[in-house]
């Protein structure tokens, strides 16, 4: 079996991008023990990803990089935004435990939308917050291996996720 289109994919990887100081840095790890678990075709990943797993069996390894057009984009400098202060009151309180540089806070967009901003100023009128995804901007450098390859049951063809290990349980 092979990975393709309809097939449950569990994966093991590493991924470095380069620092401020341009060196190669881990950011996240994946093991074999917890991989990410994957409905190929389906999984939400930059296209790329999906490509470069193509056709691999279980115990293939694999390396490649993503550019910022293929993974998650430029920065996008207007995706950074000053918010009132006010917006952040809860029961006319500030969470200052919430309201902390590099923190990540979900917010709704007046579409609403779920947005992940971090914080990335502070004053005491207003908040800057850069909506940008955590890897706008990166190349990725991926290393893994497939742990597991299955067929994807109709259940979650129908549903577009992974059910059980791994996936949405419901
Ligand atoms: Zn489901």
């Amino acid at each position: 079996m092979t990975v393709q289109p309809n097939k449950v994919v569990s994966v093991a990887y590493q991924l470095e991008i380069n620092n401020l100081d341009g060196e190669r840095e881990i950011v996240e790890t994946v093991s074999a023990d917890a991989p990410m678990v994957l409905l190929y075709g389906m999984s939400g990943l930059p296209e790329k990803f999906e490509e470069e797993l193509a056709g691999l069996s279980v115990g293939d390894n694999f390396s490649f990089n993503l550019s910022p057009e293929e993974g998650y984009g430029d920065i996008d400098e207007e995706a950074v935004v000053t918010i009132p202060i006010e917006t952040f009151l809860i029961d006319g309180k500030l969470d200052e435990e919430m309201l902390q540089l590099g923190n990540y806070i979900p917010m709704t967009d007046n579409y609403g939308n779920q947005l992940r901003g971090c914080v990335v100023g502070l004053s005491e009128e207003s908040v800057q917050m850069d909506f940008n995804h955590p890897l706008a901007g990166k190349t990725m450098y991926f290393v893994g291996s497939i742990i597991a390859i299955r067929d994807a049951q109709p259940e979650e063809l129908a549903h577009g996720h992974v059910h059980g290990d791994g996936g949405h349980h419901h």
